[in-house]
Order: structure tokens, then C-alpha cells, then sequence
């Protein structure tokens, strides 16, 4: 196992997984096989709390460079990752588990409130919970979402699935030898602004000390390789 002892996860998906070769939005089919990823985690007796994103429909930060009120589209952004939700819960149950959405804006006719005890005892009835609209404000993203749910509801770790393997010294994109980390700290992530998540994210992490695994969730089967230990990824820890 990659980190031993633990129970209980927060698993973040990037919500541009979710449109797989798509320029936009989602494709059922991509949603499907992520569904079986986290149904494969759950199985080995994992208790699962879900953040998916909303970057493949809308992102707030787009809509501001257009002009538009930054506020009014981050809450654009937000319904989006309810809807990147709504779309893993089908898919999960299509697999036959067990699932709640709560979203952080209140949407009575889709979904519950964010309420932690109630999440907390649905994860003891072996549900998975998503959790939808991040932290229910603008300015903060995904992954702030992310990191508060998995410091709330005391999960053991933080994985962050993305479409890079882990975390690099440079863009891997523009450089050709960026070096992947195994392992980097906090404070190297936020002194050396690296991308792994937002730096509000990591210092929520870092403060409630949860560790934070990033890895690519592209590859079929990287979820269970990883979470057993025999994966590629960057662990964030102290
Ligand atoms: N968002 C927000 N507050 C939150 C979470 C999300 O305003 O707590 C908005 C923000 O505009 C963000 C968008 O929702 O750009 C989609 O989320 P994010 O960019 O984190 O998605 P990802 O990059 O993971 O797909």
C-alpha cells in the first residue's frame, strides 16, 4: 500500500478527464470507466469521498478573461461540478453503488446539502459521497473544495487524479527534462509555486497534515496501482 492504515480517502478528479478526447463537456463512456476505477477502490474496503471539478464546461477564471463578473461565472463553474456529479453518481450506480451527491449550493430537487454527519454515515453504510460546487464560493476552485471536504470528513489522504503523472520540477509539457517528484513537501510546493493544486489547497493540507497524492487517472488501472503502491504519482507531505 502506499500509505498504510488508511480508510478512509478524498478522490479528486480533474472535471477534464471527464470530456476524454473530447474539446468539451462529458463523455459517458469516459465517466463509465472512471466509475469502475472507483468502484475497484471501494472494493478493496476503502471508504470514498469523490471532488469532481467542472474545467471540462465552464471554468470562472475563462469567463472573467471575457469580460464577464468573476463571481457570477465562478458560480457558472460551480453548478458545473454539479453536473460533472450527477453524472458520476449515474454512473456509479450503474455499476450497482451506492452513492449521495451533496452540493455545497443547495439544490433540493438533485441533491443534498453538504451536511458531514449525514455524509459521515453514509460513508459507514459503504456509500460513495460526491461532493459538488466546491466550497460553495467564488475565488476558491475545486480543489480548495477538495481539500476542505478531506479535512472535514478526517480522510487519511488526499488523491488527486489528473492528466500528468505527479508533480515536476518544471511543465512537462515545455520541458523535456522535467524531473517528476516521488515525494515533495509542502513548503517546496508552495515556496516554489509548483502545480500540483491551488496554493490554498495545499496549505489546508498541509495544516490538518493530509497527504496529498497526484497521478495521472488517464491510464486504466492507475487508481488501484497507485493506491496499492505500484504506481507512478508524487506523494505532498511534510
Ligand atoms: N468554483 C468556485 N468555487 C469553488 C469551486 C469551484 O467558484 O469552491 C468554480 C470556479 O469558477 C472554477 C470552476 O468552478 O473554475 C470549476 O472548478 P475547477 O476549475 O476547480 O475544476 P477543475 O479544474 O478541477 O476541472
Amino acid at each position: 500500500m502506499l500509505l498504510p492504515n488508511t480508510k478512509r480517502i478524498l478522490l479528486k478528479l480533474s472535471g477534464e478527464v471527464l470530456m476524454g478526447d473530447q474539446q468539451f463537456g462529458i463523455d459517458p463512456a469516459v465517466v463509465a470507466a472512471l466509475a469502475a476505477e472507483v468502484k475497484a477502490a471501494k472494493e478493496t474496503g476503502l471508504q470514498i469521498c469523490l471532488v469532481i471539478g467542472g474545467g471540462n464546461i465552464f471554468r470562472g477564471m475563462a469567463g472573467a478573461a471575457q469580460g464577464m463578473d468573476r463571481a457570477q461565472a465562478d458560480y457558472m463553474g460551480m453548478l458545473a461540478t454539479v453536473m460533472n456529479a450527477l453524472a458520476m453518481q449515474n454512473a456509479l450506480e450503474q455499476l450497482g453503488v451506492q452513492t449521495r451527491v451533496q452540493s455545497a449550493i443547495q439544490m433540493d430537487a438533485v441533491c443534498e446539502p453538504v451536511i458531514r454527519r449525514r455524509a459521515e454515515r453514509h460513508l459507514e453504510k459503504g456509500r460513495v459521497v460526491i461532493f459538488a460546487a466546491g466550497v460553495g464560493a467564488p475565488y476558491f476552485t475545486t480543489d480548495s473544495g477538495a481539500a476542505l471536504r478531506a479535512a472535514e470528513m478526517k480522510c487519511d489522504a488526499l488523491f488527486k487524479g489528473t492528466s500528468v503523472d505527479g508533480v515536476y520540477d518544471s511543465d512537462p509539457k515545455k520541458n523535456a527534462s522535467a524531473i517528476r517528484f516521488e515525494t515533495v513537501s509542502y513548503d517546496r510546493v508552495l515556496a516554489d509555486n509548483l502545480k500540483v493544486m491551488d496554493a490554498s489547497a495545499v496549505a489546508l493540507c498541509r495544516d490538518n497534515a493530509i497527504p496529498i497524492v497526484v497521478f495521472s487517472i488517464r491510464e486504466k488501472g492507475n487508481l488501484a496501482r497507485v493506491l496499492a503502491g505500484n504506481g507512478v504519482q508524487t506523494l505532498v507531505q511534510k
